[in-house]
């Protein structure tokens, strides 16, 4: 009897696995395998690593999951030895520390580590220009994206042999306090549902409803697609034609693009992919650390800002629209480095993903791929009247301003006895702050 090892990382499915295909195909039995390893564990926040051990636990019930911590790079070649196993399979990694993991424990193994499929429709690093350097715009890139095609769904297996090899699991480790924190169901069979539910609400009305944080009019498969319970390719199949699918997947597209900027130019996890741009002046200091817990709890004043930290806070996501709002307001009404928000949303989102939040950030802070221009500031108030007319997700989030009608829950300093509920003030002067921002990236442009 011959053992192969599905070695699962961020593919915790059954359904549209090709490297669960390519482990049967190797082996009599495959034996299901993840090991918690701490160099990621650590920076994870607490909302990541409780879905994460969620989805394992779903992963368990349907196959004899072994579940071992330590480092990969010792631990799978002690695996194959103990049980073996005649090869590894996963599912390739393409973020800076998985790509450098996978060469040692290829390198460390005496059997072959076999990469079948990624966690994404086109795999990083496929798409090159003519001259074959990496896009750096998304426009060329959607359209060299749709040219190329994507694959079909990998067939579901009819019969799995599975085995525990002989191998003692340590089992799924208790999760963090997430007490507070409203986290969707974990696993496959919850990812399908989400998905089927959006395909039958939401998917047709995407265009519309996609820009207003107050309704569910997003698919909220983020975190499924992070941990790969669903893989993109199976929603793509899916989609309905006209104007919702197509925008749906204009969004799923983003997302490879951002993996293959980051596969291309790994440096831009942490610095500014223009690097002129490096040059720019940031606050720091006592000031700048007081700015920046306003605006992590969601105490600024500006309360569309507030709303949306405290969904991220409450619901470890963020609609996308107030994503872009918050990070303008922390980059360019704070002048505080898009870095800190990064790690900042890295800690809290359940989505928490290197490539699109890294990229993310960037674009909001005008230093990234095919960036806002420089003298795009987003006005914090008027995007809240634009995209929250009626103050609906302004008054979900931020309780202090539940009771203030009509168009003040916008701007609760015009009210006549100011803020009320003990709801701060604005602690900036956006037009002010706004110039200020426009001096500086000036200074670097002409620097
Ligand atoms: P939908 O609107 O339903 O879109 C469908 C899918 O397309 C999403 O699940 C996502 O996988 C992908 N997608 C949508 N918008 C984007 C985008 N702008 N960039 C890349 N992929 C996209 N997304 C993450 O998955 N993880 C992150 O850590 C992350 N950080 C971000 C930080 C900033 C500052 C910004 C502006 C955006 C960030 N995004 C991130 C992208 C986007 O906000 C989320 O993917 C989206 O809000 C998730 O909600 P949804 O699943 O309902 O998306």
């Amino acid at each position: 009897m011959t053992i192969a090892v599905l070695w699962f990382r961020r593919d915790l499915r059954l359904q549209d696995h090709p490297a669960l295909l390519a482990a049967l195909d190797a082996a009599d039995d495959v034996l299901p395998l993840f090991v918690l390893d701490d160099a990621l564990r650590g920076p994870s926040g607490a909302p990541r690593l409780a879905f994460l051990y969620r989805c394992l636990s779903e992963l368990e019930q349907r196959a004899p999951l072994r579940v071992l911590a330590g480092d990969p790079v010792e631990l799978l070649p002690r695996i194959a030895r103990e049980t073996g196993a005649h090869s590894v399979h996963i599912s390739s990694d393409h973020a800076p520390y998985g790509r450098a993991r996978d060469e040692r424990v290829a390198a460390a193994l005496d059997v072959p580590l076999v990469a079948t499929g990624s966690p994404y429709a086109v795999t990083p690093g496929q798409l090159t220009k003519d001259d074959g350097t990496a896009y750096r715009v998304y426009t060329p890139y959607a359209k060299a994206w749709s040219q190329r095609g994507v694959r079909s769904p990998a067939a579901l297996p009819e019969e799995i042999a599975w085995t525990a090899g002989g191998l003692d699991s340590e089992g799924v480790p208790a999760e963090p306090d997430v007490s507070g924190i409203d986290l969707p169901p974990a696993g496959e069979q919850a990812g399908l549902a989400r998905w089927a539910q959006f395909l039958e609400q939401g998917a047709q009305d995407y265009h519309d409803t996609r820009n207003i944080p107050g309704t569910d009019g997003t698919s909220r498969m983020s975190v499924y697609l992070k941990y790969g319970c669903v893989h993109p390719r199976t929603m793509l199949a899916q989609l309905p034609k006209g104007a919702g699918g197509e925008a749906v997947r204009r969004e799923i597209v983003f997302r490879d693009f951002y993996a293959d900027v980051l596969w291309h130019r790994p440096g831009s996890a942490r610095e500014e992919l223009q690097t002129q741009m490096q040059a720019l002046e940031y606050d720091e200091g006592a000031a700048a650390d007081r700015r920046f817990q306003a605006w992590a709890t969601g105490t600024t004043g500006f309360p569309f800002v507030d709303a949306g930290m405290r969904q991220l806070l409450g619901e470890a996501w963020v609609h996308n629209r107030v994503r872009m709002v918050v990070g303008s307001f922390l980059c360019k009404d704070l002048h505080l480095h898009w870095r800190r928000g990064a790690r900042h949303f890295m800690q809290h989102l359940r989505d928490g993903d290197l490539a699109s939040n890294q990229q993310g950030w960037q674009w909001v802070a005008g230093t990234g791929t095919d960036p806002s221009p420089y003298f795009r500031v987003f006005n914090p108030v008027k995007q809240g009247q634009d995209y929250d007319r009626a103050g609906d997700y302004i008054r979900r989030w931020v309780p202090e301003l539940r009771d203030v009608d009509g168009k003040a829950v916008h701007e609760p300093w015009t009210l006549p006895d100011g803020p009320p509920n003990g709801y701060p003030r604005p602690i900036v002067d956006h037009k002010a702050e706004r110039a200020e921002t426009l001096r500086r990236y000036a200074a670097v442009r002409q620097g």
